[in-house]
């Protein structure tokens, strides 16, 4: 029988995993169907219980569950347990297992797929939700200079910041307090525009000499990011798709015990 697996989030509509997942079956030969799955914001379990109920594999989890599908996980990996949120169960006779492959998928694409010098850099993530949690400690292990971590409430970066303390010196920081800071590389984190909101405004003078402009997020075109970011002086841009690409391999390593090759997917989905 087919091995049935899933992205499940809120909004959900615009994932482009279940095109992954099938191109990375038919590149590996793997028997698995992979769909979208829309849980109400107050029935994350409830739905990821009915999903494995009904014979699921396991589950992508997108925004804005990942700090309950860690609450969820009956085991955890190490990377889940430090990041603190969970983008991938898998449901094991003993209970949900719950890991993080965004902080690699991120990691990969920046430091192998755009070659960019994540040593030594002033590096910035604006946003303070479940992703920034799965990339703090990987962006920390390539030894930026500094990582500053900004978000509308600020109090979740100051608590984000502490509980990656033990780590390096993570430094939180207000809209208003970046003023006078210029980063190598801004990583964009946030969910501004997913929902229609309008975005925070962040400071207009954020980028260095030769910086790159990263959003997590991903679009036909550039996004409303890199599109900001570009007229204020970043040197290079860069949308989330290589990021999820690579996250989505790790997940899909965990689930079926092979890594799938990126490159040609990725190569599909820019074309
Ligand atoms: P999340 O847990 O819901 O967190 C949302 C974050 O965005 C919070 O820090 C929130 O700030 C901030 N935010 C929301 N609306 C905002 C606005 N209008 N202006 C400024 N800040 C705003 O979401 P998440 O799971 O971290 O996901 C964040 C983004 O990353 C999403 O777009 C997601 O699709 C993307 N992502 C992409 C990949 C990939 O593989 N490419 C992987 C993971 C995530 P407050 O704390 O103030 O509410």
């Amino acid at each position: 029988m087919t091995d049935r697996y899933a992205v499940i989030g809120n909004p959900v509509a615009h994932s482009k995993s279940p095109q992954i997942h099938a191109a990375f079956a038919r590149a590996t030969g793997q028997d698995i169907a992979y769909e979208r799955l829309l849980a109400p914001r107050d029935g994350f379990a409830a739905a990821v219980r009915a999903f494995a109920a009904a014979g699921g594999r396991g589950l992508n989890v997108t925004l804005p569950f990942k700090q309950e599908a860690f609450a969820l996980a009956a085991t955890l990996t190490e990377r889940a347990r430090i990041a603190g949120a969970v983008n991938t169960l898998r449901f094991d006779a003993d209970g949900p297992l719950g890991d993080n492959t965004d902080g690699v998928g991120v990691t990969r694409d920046l430091v192998q797929n755009l070659r960019v010098a994540l040593r030594g850099a002033d590096v910035l993530v604006l946003g303070a939700g479940g992703a920034t949690r799965g990339i703090v400690a990987p962006l920390l292990a390539e030894a930026p200079r500094t990582l500053t971590i900004a978000n509308r409430t600020v109090e979740r970066a100051y608590a984000l910041a502490a509980d990656f303390a033990h780590l390096a010196d993570v430094r939180a920081a207000s809209a208003a307090a970046l003023e006078d800071r210029r980063f190598d590389v801004v990583i964009h984190a946030t969910s501004a525009g997913v929902r229609g909101e309008e975005a925070l405004s962040w400071p207009d003078r954020l980028f260095a000499p030769g910086a790159l402009a990263y959003d997590l997020a991903y679009a036909e075109g550039p996004t409303d990011f890199l599109r900001w970011a570009a007229a204020r002086g970043a040197a290079r841009c860069a949308d989330g798709l290589g990021m999820l690409v690579e996250q989505a391999a790790e997940s899909f390593r965990l689930w079926r015990g092979v890594r799938p090759d990126t490159r040609a997917v990725l190569a599909l989905l820019r074309r």
